[in-house]
């Protein structure tokens, strides 16, 4: 999509500081980070969040989630622990409208979700 900032991330348009690539998954450092590490985990197909994603290859869902488990290991969080959370719609405070995975790791986090 033209004006998606996070499209516009992955043609390299805004830069970023990019983690993971593949085929399907571009994957990067957020600018405002709630962890010591706080990835993005982004289809290169333009899907506005989970209840689009049935618009989305199940090929390229998987290759998501597979990027989620692998920068754990890259990022050396994989052994102690970590949260993968796709925020969607208003309640939930999705700010971007492209599907996107946090992979946040790196501290203790607290037991509560909300
Ligand atoms: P959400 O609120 O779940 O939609 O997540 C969107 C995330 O994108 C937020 O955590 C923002 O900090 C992050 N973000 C916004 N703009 C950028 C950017 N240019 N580079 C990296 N992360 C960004």
């Amino acid at each position: 999509m033209d004006d998606c900032l996070f499209c516009k991330i992955i043609r390299r348009e805004i830069p970023s500081a990019k983690v993971y690539e593949d085929d399907d998954v571009y994957a990067f450092r957020d600018i405002h980070p709630m962890a010591p590490v706080h990835v993005l985990v982004v289809p290169k197909t333009h899907v506005s969040g989970m209840s689009a994603v049935d618009a989305l290859s199940d090929a390229a869902l998987a290759a998501c989630l597979r990027a989620c488990r692998t920068i754990a290991e890259q990022e050396g969080i994989a052994q102690s622990g970590y949260r993968v959370v796709s925020n969607c719609g208003s309640d939930a405070c999705q700010s971007v409208p492209h599907l996107h995975f946090h992979v946040l790791g790196g501290k203790h986090m607290t037991e509560s979700m909300a």
